[in-house]
């Protein structure tokens, strides 16, 4: 199969593989792994933060973000579309005892009069307006990236009102690849950032918290409470830190197949898209006729993998394990489908 369902699918490389055998290791719960230790600071020095906590996944680092700047009976403000919203299993209740606001922005990003229109005056029965979350790019959203002026926006709102940001930058590769904005900006942003090594890097595991000091010692705690403290993990981080390396600079082919595939879309009868929304590795169009799950089917029958993402709208991920005649066939299957 062309497997365009997520860019989660990437499978490691014979090189990285080579490059995992290759890691010194140690106990990473004693602290004591060389190369996660390093691996750690390196990726908080890129994004002009202090520290760093490698964790098994994206969920677990968002969920940690949210644990280090919340009490119970906080609120943390998010667009609709966030994946901590939609994709995380209310842990954000369970874990944190702390409640969701969703508020109504556009592809998954908040304005900051969105948001602010949000945060709660400070009565002693208002839940704690506290968090700020973003999502830089956008999964549910399409792939929307945050311009620099956009991001400045929201955290002067957050410094206005003394509340913190949280940066869910599982696809931020993919966000700096399309905008160019350097790393060390979102760091500037955000009080507590998860950043992915799994989704389009093609690292078989691994998520990181970025953070403060003091915040990395609660998430430490917390992330053996829940389970997430590992031992000689520096195969993984090896493996994360060769996918920065040698994978990040491909996601530019992934874009630019992604906007090749939208005119596709767009010039099929079968098909319809809003070019503009094409801004990184994502793509949701919308057949004229029929529903989403049975066009799903027939892009299956063709051997491509995509998925429903509501019931009029498809969701094509790219990713650089699909080779260049692969990508061909798929436009291919597009000239050729009818409404
Ligand atoms: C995939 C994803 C996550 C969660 O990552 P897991 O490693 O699957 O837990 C969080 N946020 C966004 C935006 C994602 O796309």
């Amino acid at each position: 199969m062309i497997d365009l369902r997520s860019d989660t699918v990437t499978k490691p490389t014979h090189e990285m593989l080579m490059e995992m055998t290759r890691a010194e290791v140690g106990d990473d719960v004693f602290a004591e792994d060389p190369t996660v230790n390093a691996f750690e600071q390196k990726m908080a020095d890129l994004f002009g933060m202090e520290a760093g906590l490698f964790v098994p996944s994206g969920v677990m680092s968002n969920q940690l973000s949210i644990n280090v700047l919340t009490t119970p009976g906080d609120e943390v403000i998010i667009d609709e579309l966030g994946h901590i919203f939609n994709y995380e299993s209310a842990s954000a209740a369970h874990l944190s005892s702390v409640q969701l606001r969703p508020v109504k922005g556009h592809r998954g990003k908040l304005t900051p009069e969105i948001a602010e229109a949000a945060i709660r005056t400070k009565n002693e029965w208002d839940p704690h307006t506290r968090v700020i979350a973003i999502e830089n790019t956008t999964n549910k959203g399409g792939g929307a990236c945050y311009s620099k002026t956009e991001l400045t926006d929201i955290r002067k709102l957050a410094d206005g009102h003394g509340l913190a940001v949280h940066l869910d930058g599982a696809r931020i590769w993919n966000a700096m690849t399309a905008t160019e904005i350097e790393p060390a900006f979102f760091g500037s942003i955000a009080d507590t950032m998860s950043i992915c090594f799994s989704k389009g890097l093609g690292a078989p595991v691994g998520s990181m918290m970025l953070c403060s000091s003091d915040h990395k010692k609660h998430a430490r705690r917390h992330r053996k409470m829940w389970g997430g403290g590992m031992r000689q993990i520096g195969l993984l981080a090896a493996a994360a830190d060769y996918a920065v390396e040698h994978h990040w600079p491909l996601l530019k082919k992934d874009h630019s197949r992604a906007s090749r595939f939208a005119k596709e879309l767009d010039a099929s009868e079968a098909f319809t898209i809003d070019l503009d929304t094409v801004e990184s590795n994502i793509i949701l169009f919308d057949p004229v006729e029929g529903l989403a799950t049975d066009w799903v089917q027939t892009f299956g029958d063709n051997g491509i993998g995509v998925v429903p993402f509501g019931k009029h709208t498809i969701r094509a991920t790219l990713h650089f394990q699909i080779t260049d005649s692969e990508f061909e066939q798929v436009l291919e299957f597009v000239r050729s489908a009818e409404a």
